[in-house]
């Protein structure tokens, strides 16, 4: 629309043009006609002008009749050089025989008395009849005229001769040629004072056009700034006004859909859902931030590309299938969703992992008829309850797993029992010894799950008390010492010594006392479950920025680097059958971990394996100034 028009193809021009053609035809028409009239009435007065008075006429007639030659002659002379007429340029009289009698011609008068040559003459004189001729010859134009003269006293029919008039006709062409040029120059300067009008006029009509055209492509490019100027109240005028509304209409429709996207944006931008929209061919046109966070890409990448590559399903799902039956689905983007790094991300990945995991619901744009022009497809990120998800179900499965074990062994014990081995003496006790020892490690295991499952529910109560730490911690390894002393020496017990490098300062905390000790207990069993006979647990408690440092170190086994993560989950132990064989559970350390979260502390690991490996334990701790003492 915004095509240049080409001079002659525009209404300005073929306004112009008619306008001239129709003034130049309209001059012409009356022109011709004019000086065609003009013609003959110039030419009517001329033959008026050269007619030969009457009373000439009836003087020759006269001396034509008259029988003396000679003075007739004589007269004749006389009355034809009297003609005074400028016009005239010869006279001829000739008598009915044919006699040349009297000439104008000075240099023909030897002809006087002669018979003329000339046929025409006396055909008139025969017939009667007055003959006028205009012959045009390269001299110029001339009129001439014949006319028979009749002798009126006698017999007003007698022919006595005629004469011939040739007159000049130069001066009539003359006068209407110069009337022709001056009509032409008048046609001439009326056809381009017309054009120049012509031009006016057009301009006057099409620059209203033209401006509301240009305004019109304004509005188009979406400049509403403009108003076309209104010439007058005319069908033009109320097109510009009509065009001007239109501006204003159009602006508030764009202010309103702005305004309305505007809106739209900030929703979709501040969404915590991404949201994808497609064109109907499934290409992507919008993608919010959240959709570019979770699929780790930007706008640029992904802007027309198809959405089954930005969601990296390509090779799972067509676009059919979105567009007929897939209504919701379960993804989880890879870094980059792109080629064959999106096949992997439908396979399930360990736990632990912070990988994302999509839930994706899918629904069609449709118009009334049913037309799809779209899709859209939002995006929400289900990890943390998928997560959950899969750890209930592998903790179920784990539950059983460790129940099923003791309980198939004592199962086997008793069996063997009932199957007569109770009889055995020396059998009997041994087997009785192991189920009780499953038995309470079932127990042991049960009681351990029913405190985690208190802490998960919030319901374990915590009975919190100001302890001093220090001494709280001493009087832990005290009796793991005393444990040492007392034990049998030809039981089990291991042989380890404990070094103490604990602060001399008082550092009183909030704790559950109950609760600590078992984390405590549990790590100190772990450093003396997992170490060699003989080995040294080195204890330590100090005290750091806000807080205190409690970590236990020893010189077994350690952990594998892989396995170091995943020690505090729950029934984790890195070689399960020696846990198992020295009693463990897989759940100390989880408790441990719940514990001390419960207290807004910290544990964790530091470990190398066949070195060793040091706990450590942090609890929040507000140093009291002097000022705090209490009173009392
Ligand atoms: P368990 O009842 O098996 O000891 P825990 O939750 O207490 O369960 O410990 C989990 C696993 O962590 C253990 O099975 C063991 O493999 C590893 N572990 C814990 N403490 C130590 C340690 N001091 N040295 C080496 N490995 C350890």
């Amino acid at each position: 629309m915004n095509g240049k028009i080409k001079p002659f193809q525009s209404i300005h021009f073929k306004i112009a043009i008619v306008f001239v053609l129709l003034l130049l035809v309209t001059i012409e028409i009356i022109g011709a006609y004019f000086v065609k009239q003009l013609e003959q009435q110039n030419i009517t007065n001329f033959e008026n002008l050269v007619t030969i008075q009457p009373y000439i006429t009836t003087q020759l007639s006269t001396e034509l009749a008259d029988e003396d030659t000679e003075t007739a002659n004589r007269n004749i002379k006389n009355i034809v050089a009297d003609v005074d007429n400028s016009s005239i340029s010869e006279v001829l009289v000739v008598d009915n025989k044919g006699i040349v009698r009297g000439t104008s011609n000075a240099n023909d008068q030897a002809s006087i008395g002669l018979r003329t040559p000339r046929s025409d003459i006396k055909s008139v004189i025969y017939s009667n009849h007055k003959k006028t001729e205009i012959t045009s010859t390269s001299d110029g134009s001339f009129y001439t005229s014949i006319a028979p003269l009749t002798n009126q006293s006698t017999d007003a029919n007698q022919v006595v001769g005629a004469i011939y008039v040739r007159a000049s006709m130069d001066t009539v062409y003359r006068n209407i040629n110069q009337v022709t040029v001056i009509f032409l120059t008048a046609s001439l300067v009326a056809g381009l004072l017309g054009m120049v009008i012509a031009i006016f006029i057009a301009r006057a009509i099409t620059q209203p056009i033209d401006e509301m055209k240009k305004q019109a492509i304004r509005i188009a490019d979406g400049d509403y700034s403009g108003q076309v100027r209104v010439y007058g109240h005319d069908e033009l005028g109320q097109l510009a006004l009509a065009v001007n509304n239109l501006s204003i209409r159009v602006e508030e429709a764009q202010e309103v859909s702005d305004a309305e996207r505007r809106r739209l944006d900030s929703v979709l931008s501040h969404m915590t859902d991404g949201v994808i929209a497609t064109d109907r061919r499934g290409n992507v046109t919008i993608i919010n931030e959240a959709a570019q966070t979770f699929l780790s890409t930007n706008v640029d990448e992904t802007i027309g590309e198809s959405i089954l590559n930005v969601l990296g399903i390509e090779n799972e799902y067509s676009l059919r299938d979105l567009l007929e039956n897939k209504r919701d689905m379960v993804i989880e983007p890879s870094k980059k969703a792109t080629g064959d790094a999106a096949n992997k991300t439908i396979q399930p990945l360990p736990l632990n992992e912070r990988k994302l995991i999509l839930k994706v619901d899918f629904s069609l744009i449709q118009r009334e008829t049913g037309f799809i022009s779209g899709i859209v497809c939002v995006l929400h990120d289900v990890t943390e309850q998928e997560k959950n998800e899969r750890e209930r179900r592998e903790f179920v499965s784990n539950v059983s797993h460790e129940l099923r074990t003791p309980l198939t062994s004592v199962r086997s014990y008793i069996e063997a029992l009932t199957d007569g081995a109770w009889k055995d003496e020396k059998l009997a006790p041994q087997f009785l010894t192991v189920t009780q020892e499953e038995t309470d490690r079932m127990i042991r295991m049960i009681n351990e799950l029913l405190a985690l499952s208190r802490m998960d529910q919030g319901t374990a109560k915590m009975d919190l008390e100001y302890v001093n730490l220090n001494e709280f911690f001493g009087y832990i390894l005290d009796r793991f010492d005393m444990m040492l002393k007392t034990g049998k020496p030809d039981s089990k017990q291991k042989h380890y010594s404990i070094k103490r490098e604990l602060t001399q300062k008082d550092l009183w905390v909030e704790i559950d006392t109950d609760k600590m000790m078992q984390v405590i207990d549990n790590i100190m069993n772990n450093a003396i479950k997992y170490s060699p006979d003989g080995g040294v647990i080195t204890a330590r408690l100090i005290e750091a920025h806000d807080n205190v440092v409690v970590s236990i170190s020893d010189q077994g086994l350690g952990i594998p680097r892989k396995d170091i993560s995943k020690v505090f989950d729950r029934f984790y132990r890195v070689d399960k059958a020696r846990s198992r064989k020295q009693g463990g559970t897989g759940l100390g350390l989880a408790i441990s971990k719940e514990v001390v979260e419960a207290h807004h502390g910290r544990i964790w690991v530091d470990s190398a394996e066949g070195r060793g490996s040091t706990f450590y334990i942090s609890l929040p701790y507000q140093p009291y100034e002097d000022g705090d003492e209490w009173d009392a």
